[in-house]
């Protein structure tokens, strides 16, 4: 491995002998990729043509009056698909074909990578198949029926508690058995190594972007950025253009569902342990006996046990601070954003939203300070989920 493989003490490939040449050559490949100039203009052609890049730095004045700080928000959520999700999917297709991979397969829990996933091979004429669980399934029928439109078939899986941890599994036994010709898409900055970095890779032109913006809008830097943590793949693609300029306070927001004292939640970076899933060390959301916990938050995309190895090393130096939302901030902050703004955000953006709002108003930590923040997806898909708030 030519890479750094960890993050300080986080990261690393912790998975079966088998799986080893495999990353080796996903890392050999990924770095021959960054340096060809075909590949990266074929991926510039489709994240701008294809994808809509650049997505627009919008300065939100009225939330902004309302909130009591200067609000810009990255509008991931006007990319192709919806969602940030689109840029790594792309990326790792166009990865995929240039390693000869003739099959891709992918994990997904609220469905929203698995659609990505099946746009992307749907467009470059590779064959999908998308690891769901049974429970998300029932859950978010929506999206299957659009990765299936897309031509993407899909694997219920019933293992263990039927939902994202046992996709990712399932996911990762489907590639060690075909190794040859399948590339695994994974949705997350997260995976044993070079995931984290590849996913970061294909996610960091949010912040090139958004670093740019800002510049030419507002002048300078801001002085915070803020971006809702799932697996980690939307903050650490905003975060990668400032996490080298310390003036410029990095903040991720965790689903505290319907509370931090309530166990079900996954604020993974406040509550988890250092521990080891999915091929990595980080920090992981277990009980005592070491079982893995069940999440539960109003957002689908939030829901994982575990959290990308770069933020558990952001956190732990402290670069990085992460703070968290609960359920119904974060539909409170989703209700006002679309009547003040006119902008529906996803409920897992709407987490970052939240944040910023209760740290903004009550001259919380954000008040009268510059804030970027990722809108990393819309919330068309939510509407069922808070039909009752509204
Ligand atoms: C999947 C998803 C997330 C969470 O994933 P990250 O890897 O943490 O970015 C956040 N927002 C939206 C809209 C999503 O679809």
């Amino acid at each position: 491995m030519k890479l750094a493989t960890k993050f300080g003490h986080f990261g690393g490939v912790f998975v079966p002998e088998t799986l080893i040449p495999a990353l080796e050559e996903l890392e050999d490949s990924f770095l021959r990729f960054q340096d060809n100039i075909d590949c990266l203009e074929e991926l510039g052609h489709f994240l701008k043509h294809y994808a809509g890049r650049p997505t627009p730095l919008y300065y939100a004045s009225n939330l902004s009056r309302q909130w009591g700080a200067e609000i810009y928000l990255k509008r991931e959520d006007l990319l192709h698909g919806g969602a940030h999700k689109t840029n790594n999917a792309l990326g790792q297709a166009l990865l995929a074909r240039f390693m000869g991979k003739k099959r891709l397969i992918a994990e997904t829990g609220a469905g929203q990578h698995g659609v990505a996933t099946a746009m992307a091979g749907a467009v470059l004429g590779i064959p999908v198949e998308v690891y769901m669980g049974a429970v998300d399934i029932e859950r978010q029928h929506q999206n299957v029926l659009r990765m299936q439109l897309l031509g993407a078939r899909v694997h219920p899986v019933e293992t263990g508690g039927r939902t994202l941890k046992d996709a990712i599994n399932a996911a990762l036994r489907d590639w060690v058995s075909n190794l040859d010709s399948t590339h695994y898409v994974l949705g997350t900055a997260a995976g044993p190594h070079p995931f984290p970095t590849i996913v970061k890779y294909f996610q960091s032109i949010i912040g090139k972007e958004a670093k740019e913006q800002f510049k030419q809008m507002h002048g300078g830097l801001p002085e915070a950025v803020v971006a809702c943590v799932g697996g980690g793949s939307n903050a650490i693609g905003i975060f990668s253009a400032f996490i080298s300029t310390p003036q410029v306070v990095l903040i991720g927001v965790e689903p505290a569902g319907k509370g931090l004292e309530t166990n079900e939640h996954g604020a993974v970076l406040q509550k988890g342990v250092d521990g080891c899933l999915h091929g990595m060390i980080s920090k992981v959301l277990q009980d005592t006996d070491g079982q893995i916990k069940e999440t539960h938050s109003i957002a689908a995309g939030l829901d994982y046990p575990s959290v990308g190895p770069e933020h558990a090393h952001l956190g732990k130096t402290g670069r990085a601070i992460y703070g968290s939302a609960t359920d119904e901030e974060a539909v409170q902050a989703l209700i006002e954003v679309s009547r003040l703004e006119g902008i529906i955000p996803a409920l897992e953006s709407s987490h970052a939203l939240a944040y910023v709002r209760k740290q903004a108003m009550y001259n919380g930590s954000l008040s009268g300070k510059a804030v970027l923040v990722n809108v990393s997806g819309r919330g068309d898909k939510d509407l069922e989920r808070i039909a009752e708030y509204v």
